[in-house]
């Protein structure tokens, strides 16, 4: 490199790198981000952990920060917190880079401060950015005493962020009629067979954001015709689709592989669009008794 090309080089390096602290958000400007009703920003794809033994969590979770996820999706009840832990303490990246949630269960509503001290205990974390009721379980009707609970954690800067998981509108209402603190998200069952229309326009309409939770339905949806079709034309996956339905709905979408191939293809959709004719084919796979998982409100575990 030439004396002048050196000086311009370093120059534009030096300009680049004020750029960046200038413009520096905290997960990757490549992905896309959604920010909560209380300002805070999450990456929209994130990486679930339901089902992964917590001997290979930190591994799983490895290849997902590796391949560009900056969200992770634990929770007391899957028994693998401490290897989401082990997998944040063994990168390189800062921890205001990283976007943590677990979730309160069911048999915690009414020592929730301890369950929350428990978990990040296992996560090794000094802050949460996000905290869930995992369910409402309203025959046990505590959730509105864990619902306090954790906007005093907020409050105390333990969590960045709370919300549930599970809440039907009934039981929205009751936790901001008895608070006037608004979750900032609901984890809900959602995929192309089961969309939750109500539920979503509700939140919509309310700035609670809305999180899928099995958003590949569990695998079920990868062999729909409709969805193959899509993915034909676009050149792309089912599985790829299906994420990319869920991105441009606004949803924040956490699906789950422990295969180090699907765990990258699930992260790569960022580089095509579905028009409205797809959507449309994807809108017609709705059905009522879509549900996978258990019903909030009949739920008894
Ligand atoms: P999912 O819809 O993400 O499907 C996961 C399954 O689909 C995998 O086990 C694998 O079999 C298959 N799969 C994934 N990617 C694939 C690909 N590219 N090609 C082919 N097959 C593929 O189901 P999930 O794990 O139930 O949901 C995702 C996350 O949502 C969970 O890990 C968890 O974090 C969260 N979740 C939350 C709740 C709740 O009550 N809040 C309930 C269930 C799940």
């Amino acid at each position: 490199m030439c004396p002048a090309t050196l000086i311009l080089h370093t120059e534009i390096s030096q300009g680049l790198n004020s750029l960046k602290l200038t413009l520096h958000q905290p997960f990757m400007s490549t992905q896309p981000n959604i920010t909560l009703n209380d300002g805070n920003v999450i990456p929209q794809l994130g990486f679930g952990v339901w089902q992964v033994p917590n001997s290979d969590t930190a591994e799983v979770v490895g290849t997902a920060i590796s391949t560009g996820y900056r969200s992770i999706d634990t929770a007391a009840i899957y028994g693998n917190e401490v290897g989401v832990g082990r997998a944040i303490a063994a990168n390189s990246l800062q921890r205001t880079e990283l976007f943590i949630t677990t979730k309160l269960w069911n048999d915690r509503h009414t020592t929730a401060h301890r369950a929350f001290d428990e978990s990040l205990k296992r996560l090794k974390l000094d802050y949460l950015d996000l905290y869930l009721i995992h369910w409402p379980k309203p025959r046990q009707n505590a959730y509105i005493e864990a619902w306090k609970a954790l906007v005093k954690l907020k409050e105390e800067g333990k969590t960045k962020s709370i919300g549930v998981s599970n809440f039907t509108v009934s039981h929205l209402k009751r936790i901001v009629d008895a608070t006037g603190v608004v979750p900032s998200v609901n984890q809900i069952e959602l995929h192309p067979g089961f969309q939750q229309k109500e539920l979503t326009a509700y939140h919509a309409e309310h700035g609670i954001i809305t999180e899928s939770w099995s958003p590949l339905g569990q695998g079920t949806l990868l062999e729909n015709a409709s969805l193959k079709s899509l993915a034909q034309k676009h050149g792309k996956t089912p599985a790829q689709v299906i994420i990319r339905w869920h991105l441009d709905r606004g949803y924040i979408v956490i699906p789950k592989s422990v295969t180090p191939s699907r765990i990258r293809e699930n992260f790569d959709v960022f580089d095509f669009s579905l028009d409205a004719d797809d959507l449309a084919k994807i809108a017609a796979l709705d059905r009522k008794d879509g549900r996978i998982g258990d019903d909030p409100q009949t739920a008894n575990f």
